[in-house]
């Protein structure tokens, strides 16, 4: 057992470099073999959850606080004196346990993951890994440079966004145009920067002794249960089952705003084509106080499950929430984990729009999260895969839907709770086909790197995808702008094939969804079982566990979306 180890939050975050070496250099020289292996990773856990924990603390104090300047000072510190010799050192201790040959209790997912890890690390690829962390760089400053004159002012396009939900069609257009415009003089900045990635990317896959960029990215990002095929099934089906559903959506709102056709600028600006809601019905209004947000999400949580209900109780109670919007408090919205107490911490926004309602229940599905695998000994078995972590947050919004009402202690009357939720499914729904497109265009360019590289074909081939997923909008005449679309869709460019996750999440979170509906508790239990097992088991074993196929099928995707137009149906009717 290490000794002197801080436990409170102040000790933790005041933890010195010295201090921590000596733990690390104890773990590295102890010998280690099949008897004393639970100990010396119970150790090493022990120094591993506090790092975090530290890590935690601090990114928490500079965002609830961003005039904090001793905060600051000390996450600075953090990441430039402690975090790289703590990456340093947890790796020689990874590799320590991997030369042991050991295997230790329900260690086999973490050591996979340490296996696959040490087998892609190479020393020559770190230039070039940090190569590319300077194009995403660029990257960033060209978008972040894009501004237009509106109205007399300058302005971003962030905020530009904002008159697209205007009535006013012919001022919508203008917008639009100006922000195309705008996002076009930058063509050729980002095609020559994609040349760059793609070069880059291509010599980091032949360092790693890789077939291809894709196959790279298969490994870091530790995809064992499913490959590119499965990713093309699921865009099948996507294409065959789910694309019908969204074009009768777009018909829909087309009638509902009485147009002929949609054109691009009756969207909602977001990083999805969702068409703008029926103008002219008020914004929703949940609530007004962030006392009010606590406690009708509260009601909800407790309708949903009541040890659910009871963690955000302790969350609010023991001061791991920070939901409302203020001056000095950094932008977004995250659960952090204070790990070596297991125990979330959760970060929102809040002004009183239905969005924050969403965000709230979504943080908090991750929140659970953390309390469910509050059993888990080792911190290695905490890492659970994005495609399963955003079932759990995915999967609470829908769980929480039905519960939204005043009857049931929520926010809104029926009429009110029917059309946010008509809303977020069909939000849903809208999603997929356009996630099949940004992961298509991906698998196509790294099986023909060459012309994946020539922006001229990548420019094609996005028009060509674009056609064939999002049929119900039209951008003729606005070729240009459609063509372009993967320049603005940051993830090619700063984490590539990191989209699918969202898209198989959202499956197994309707899959859950359905099973509430007709078995609550049962459906719940499975819920809380799967998010227990915390990264101790394999992906599908996740899903089977929450009672969801993972899985890329036609029919499973039928099934799911057969639910969601079937529960948009009866919402339409209550209407
Ligand atoms: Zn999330």
């Amino acid at each position: 057992m290490l000794k002197n180890l801080p436990t409170t939050p102040q000790e933790i975050i005041s933890w010195t470099w010295p201090e921590i070496e000596k733990h690390y250099k104890d773990l590295e020289t102890r010998p280690l073999n099949a008897s004393n292996v639970a100990g010396w990773l119970a150790d090493w856990s022990c120094v591993g959850e506090r790092i975090e924990e530290m890590r935690s603390r601090l990114m928490v104090a500079t965002s609830i606080n961003t005039a904090d300047k001793g905060a600051e000072a000390r996450l600075k510190a953090y990441l430039d004196s402690i975090f790289p010799k703590v990456m340093a050192a947890e790796q020689k201790l990874k590799e320590k346990l991997l030369a042991s040959k050991l295997e230790p209790k329900s260690f086999i997912i973490p050591l996979r993951n340490m296996r696959a890890e040490a087998d892609l690390f190479r020393e020559s690829n770190l230039k070039l890994l940090a190569d590319q962390q300077k194009l995403s760089i660029e990257f960033d400053k060209i978008y972040g440079a894009q501004t237009v004159k509106w109205e007399g002012e300058d302005i971003t396009l962030t905020r530009l966004a904002m008159t697209f939900q205007q009535p006013d069609r012919a001022q919508r257009e203008k917008a639009w145009h100006l922000k195309a415009d705008r996002q076009l003089s930058d063509r050729k900045a980002i095609n020559d920067l994609w040349r760059k990635f793609m070069a880059v990317r291509a010599k980091i896959a032949k360092n790693a002794d890789k077939p291809s960029y894709r196959e790279y990215t298969w490994a870091q990002f530790l995809r064992f249960d499913y490959g590119p095929d499965d990713c093309k099934s699921f865009a099948a089906a996507i294409e065959k089952v789910v694309v019908p559903a969204a074009t009768r959506i777009y018909q829909k709102r087309k009638q509902a705003l009485g147009l002929d056709t949609l054109r691009p600028w009756d969207l909602v600006d977001g990083w999805f084509s969702r068409p703008s809601p029926a103008v002219g019905i008020p914004q929703l209004k949940p609530f007004a106080s962030i006392e009010e947000l606590k406690s009708k999400i509260s009601a909800t949580f407790h309708h949903v499950d009541p040890v659910l209900g009871g963690y955000f109780d302790y969350m609010v109670a023991e001061g791991l929430t920070d939901l409302d919007n203020r001056k000095n408090k950094a932008p977004g919205a995250y659960c952090s984990s204070y790990t070596s107490i297991r125990k979330p911490f959760i970060f929102v926004n809040a002004v009183g729009t239905h969005d924050d309602v969403m965000t709230t229940l979504h943080e908090s599905g991750h929140a659970f999260h953390v309390f469910e695998t509050a059993k888990i000994p080792y911190i290695h078995q905490l890492t659970v895969p994005m495609e399963f972590a955003e079932v759990a947050s995915m999967g609470m919004e829908l769980l929480a839907s039905p519960y939204l009402t005043k009857a049931n202690g929520g926010f809104y009357s029926e009429a009110e709770a029917g059309r946010a939720r008509i809303e977020h499914l069909e939000g849903m729904i809208l999603f997929w086909p356009f996630m099949a497109v940004v992961d298509s265009f991906q698998q196509w360019v790294y099986e023909n790197p060459k012309k994946g590289a020539d922006t001229a074909a990548c420019d094609k081939k996005w028009g060509e995808l674009w056609d064939r997923f999002i049929p119900g909008v039209d951008y003729s005449g606005l070729e240009d702008i459609k063509e372009t679309g993967w320049h603005r869709k940051l993830h090619i460019h700063e984490v590539p094939f990191y989209y699918v996750e969202y898209g198989l999440a959202q499956l197994g979170a309707v899959q859950i969804f359905g099973n509430a509906r007709s078995n609550q508790a049962s459906a719940l239990a499975a819920y809380r079982k799967a998010l227990s097992l915390g990264g101790t088991v394999t992906l599908p074993e996740l899903f089977a566990t929450a009672k969801a196929k993972f899985a890329f099928d036609v029919t499973t995707v039928q099934k799911a979306v057969d639910l969601m137009e079937a529960v948009v149906k009866e919402l339409e009717k209550k209407k």
